[in-house]
């Protein structure tokens, strides 16, 4: 059965990189050997890791003077080592509070040093960006460029004086971004970047002074810097898989998935906005092209449409618990068909088909 799969992550993944990791999977390039079963420590293994780090500073233009780390723990690990490793100066760390995500970020620094919020949205219930101009003197200022329950998006940078923390999870590589505007860019990957396991960290090489001495060895950047990610057992899979994400974002151009993801984007909100039934709440400049809610505004009319639209093979619609209604995520691998179908799928409904 094929369908369409609208999941906020882990998500859909191109159907060739499917089709490419099952021919390599039980026999890697004439090895004998599946990709799951390599070494870390092999040179087969080497080459992925490093063929993954190119392509990545390939594509995001990454300059020489950042560190590509892959990591584990999730993004989520990323709350904790950022202040551990960067907050070591004024032990004090400026946020933007733009919604859940940068809640669960600010709270996990709380538990080592103090934080601030410089500016929020919530008094908007998180519909926007804040607009303020931002004053940190902070040890960095962190950011969640994409909201991924709200459905909102930075589209500029903020201008601080501070080093610039942006967790970028569930927009990387969906859009062009200046790397040398910030100092860490952090992104799990099982949203655009490949499966779950492997957190992307992009960090600029002066702040691996920051680290205090006393800190394990895994918790630290300078450890999976000096080591290229190979410090420990890294999540070699999932490495590997965003190495044939990357290889295919590159084959297809990456204009092309840029220009994709806006116009199919552009069409979901066009039908939204002109639709009598359901809507989407958010600021239309701050509107995010990855994570789409929409909803009917009753809750037994969302679940009646969530049946509807999974019965004509579009799943995981669901919004996340804690907004309710309906969520679509349309990441660099969802098909412009995939959107049609949706769209076709909102028009029946609203039409009174059950
Ligand atoms: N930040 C954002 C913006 C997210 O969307 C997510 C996951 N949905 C996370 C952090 C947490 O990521 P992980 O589950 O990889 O820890």
């Amino acid at each position: 059965m094929t369908v369409f799969n609208f999941s906020a992550g882990p998500a859909v993944l191109p159907v060739p990189v499917l089709l490419k990791a099952q021919s390599e999977l039980l026999n890697y390039q004439g090895s004998g050997q599946s990709v799951l079963e390599l070494s870390h420590r092999s040179g087969l293994f080497e080459h992925i890791i490093e063929e993954t780090e190119s392509l990545l500073r390939e594509l995001l233009q990454i300059p020489d003077h950042y560190r590509v780390l892959f990591l584990q723990g999730g993004a989520t690990l990323q709350f904790s080592m950022l202040p551990l490793n960067l907050a070591t100066v004024r032990q004090r760390v400026d946020f933007i509070d733009t919604g859940s995500w940068s809640q669960k970020a600010m709270q996990d620094a709380e538990a080592f040093i103090q934080t601030n919020i410089v500016a929020s949205s919530k008094a908007d219930r998180y519909r926007s960006i804040p607009t303020d101009t931002i004053r940190s003197d902070a040890d960095y200022l962190h950011i969640t460029w994409n909201n991924t329950l709200e459905g909102t998006t930075f589209t500029s940078v903020p201008t601080v004086d501070v080093p610039l923390v942006a967790d970028f999870s569930s927009s990387i590589l969906s859009e062009p971004i200046d790397v040398s505007q910030f100092d860490v860019i952090y992104a799990g990957a099982q949203k655009n970047l490949g499966s779950a396991g492997m957190t992307l960290v992009i960090i600029k090489e002066d702040l691996l002074q920051r680290t205090p001495d006393r800190l394990g060895s895994y918790l630290r950047y300078d450890t999976h810097a000096t080591h290229h990610s190979l410090y420990n057992t890294p999540p070699t899979y999932s490495i590997y898989l965003t190495k044939l994400v990357l290889e295919w974002i590159k084959e297809q151009g990456f204009d092309t998935i840029v220009e994709r993801n806006r116009k199919q984007a552009a069409s979901l909100y066009a039908y939204l906005d002109q639709s009598t039934l359901f809507s989407n709440p958010v600021a239309i400049q701050d509107r995010s092209r990855m994570n789409i809610p929409f909803t009917t505004s009753e809750t037994e009319l969302d679940e009646q449409f969530l049946q509807f639209a999974e019965r004509h093979q579009l799943v995981n619609l669901k919004g996340h618990r804690s907004v309710g209604g309906m969520r679509a995520s349309l990441y660099n691998a969802m098909p412009t068909a995939g959107v049609d179908a949706l769209i076709a799928v909102l028009e029946r409904f609203e039409q009174g088909e059950r």
